[in-house]
């Protein structure tokens, strides 16, 4: 059975996880360094490094911030042609040292490093049955799963033995693996979590998010297909159907809540779907007002498409302060309060007197609309107008992003109106279905909507969500 454990579900659905490989460049580490910084914005909970080294593989991991975890003497240990990285904010397994990522262990056919992004809905099925078959494990990931299912393989080759093991495990995820001569990548059959494939002149590069590529001097090649496993070695670059394409369904989330504007995502840019959702929703639900206001950062470029399309005034009203972390911890209403001070403030020279629109890429449990709303008001904002560039958020995710608790999400219990009302605006809106996938590019290029739906491509099984692994 699944329990909530108090602090564990923070409130906020979890960024899920930033992975990245090279293959090929003599500061493996340092390259995979840099790009997990500019992936740090998919999870801020731990990150790690794995590099293969001359004999061996080598890897550091820690909790914290990327720049937190690796310094200068810890990279130069780290030294090898092929690395791989990783960043996590929790979606199964609570937030433990033990359940930083890369996983390395040795098996059969060698060592291996292992990182994840995504969730496995079966992960607890398959546990219950490797343990009951006489398996230890050592973490609550459901990336320990696999590895397991790798190392019990009889399959000659690892390719092989990945392929098997793949056939067993459900759910959505990206991959990246790293051999002492190889480096592989692989996405699930919907692809519901991204991964994509870059050059940096010899080497090949894999991560989540094509910014990555961007911020090594590298270039994006595309992104790599549903069930799709990609093997660089020595020999350069294979590619095969690991699994059967089941479809295309990337995670809709990505585009408005996830990357980074500067990403591309089923081969567009996510700053210009982002800020086609807010000239969308400006055409389905305009608002009389004097400017519009984004909440920093996820909503900026929607809330310039809002006001673009409707010819009003973009604004800063809200300043973001960048170097307070996520993982405050707030033990009550009254240091909540503070800490979402510390965090935003309102511009009062903006918004006074002002009939605003306030443009949130979501509403998950109506938190922080309340809190924004609150600042906006004493600020002197005389109306406001929330739009939020998503429809509502009504059903849980089961596929890499933690918001496995239906009941905390305030769309799946309330109506708009009483949201409205919850939240304090004057008015709320948000985008069709439709609107929202015709601006991600149609409905054809595949998404999933889960979350907005309520529809699963891949079926969840009785138990699965996030602490699974440790409810024994
Ligand atoms: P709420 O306070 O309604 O629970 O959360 C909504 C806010 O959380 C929005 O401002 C949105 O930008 C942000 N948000 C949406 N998804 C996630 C997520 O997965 N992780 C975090 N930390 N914030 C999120
Ligand atoms: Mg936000």
């Amino acid at each position: 059975m699944l329990t909530e454990r108090p602090g564990v579900f923070s409130g906020h659905p979890k960024e899920e996880c930033g992975v990245f490989g090279v293959f090929g460049h003599p500061e493996a580490a340092t390259l995979t360094h840099y790009a997990l910084l500019t992936l740090q914005h998919r999870g801020q909970e731990s990150a790690g490094i794995a590099v293969a080294g001359e004999r061996e593989i080598l890897h550091h991991k820690g909790m914290g911030l990327v720049g937190e975890v690796f310094g200068e003497r810890v990279l130069k240990e780290l030294s090898g042609r092929a690395a791989i990285g990783h960043v996590r904010y929790s979606t199964t397994g609570s937030s433990l040292a033990v359940n930083a990522q890369p996983l390395v262990f040795r098996h059969r056919l060698g060592a291996l490093a292992l990182g994840h992004n995504g969730n496995l809905v079966n992960a607890h099925l398959l546990r219950n049955r490797l343990e009951a078959e006489g398996s230890i494990f050592q973490t609550s990931l459901d990336t320990e799963v696999l590895a397991h299912l790798v190392a019990r393989s009889k399959e000659p080759t690892l390719e092989k033995a990945l392929t098997e093991a793949l056939q067993q495990i459900q759910g959505g995820y990206a991959f990246v693996l790293l051999t002492e001569r190889s480096l592989l990548g692989l996405r699930d059959p919907y692809g519901i979590r991204p991964l994509a494939l870059g050059r940096l002149k010899g080497a090949y590069l894999l991560a989540s998010e094509s910014c990555a590529f961007d911020s090594l001097g590298g270039r994006f090649i595309r992104e790599i297909e549903p069930g799709e496993m990609v093997v660089i070695d020595g020999a350069g670059i294979r590619s095969f159907q690991a699994l059967p394409v089941a479809g295309r369904a990337l995670c809709l989330f990505e585009f408005i809540y996830f990357a980074r504007p500067d990403s591309l995502l089923n081969g567009l840019s996510v700053h210009s779907v982002r800020k086609e959702l807010g000239r969308i929703l400006a055409q389905e639900a305009p608002a009389a007002a004097d400017l519009v206001i984004g909440v920093p950062d996820s909503s900026l470029s929607a809330a310039a498409g809002y006001a673009e399309e409707l010819d009003l005034p973009y604004e800063i009203g809200l300043v973001k302060n960048r170097y307070v972390g996520r993982t405050f911890i707030q033990p009550n209403e009254k240091l909540r309060n503070l800490a979402v001070r510390l965090k935003l403030n309102a511009l009062r020279k903006v918004v006074e007197g002002q009939r605003v629109v306030l443009v949130d890429d979501s509403i998950v449990r109506g938190t922080t609309s309340r809190h924004i709303i609150r600042l906006l008001r004493q600020a002197g904002a005389k109306k406001i107008h929330l739009r939020i560039s998503s429809a509502p958020y009504r059903f849980p995710c089961y596929y890499g992003i933690d918001t496995s608790v239906i009941s905390e999400l305030i769309a799946s219990q309330k109506s708009v109106e009483d949201i409205r009302a919850e939240v304090g605006a004057d008015s709320l809106a948000y985008p069709s279905l439709e609107g929202m996938l015709r601006a991600a590019g149609g409905r054809e290029r595949g998404y999933c909507l889960s979350c907005f739906t309520g529809t699963y491509h891949v079926p969840v099984p009785d138990g699965a969500g996030k602490l699974v692994l440790e409810e024994k």
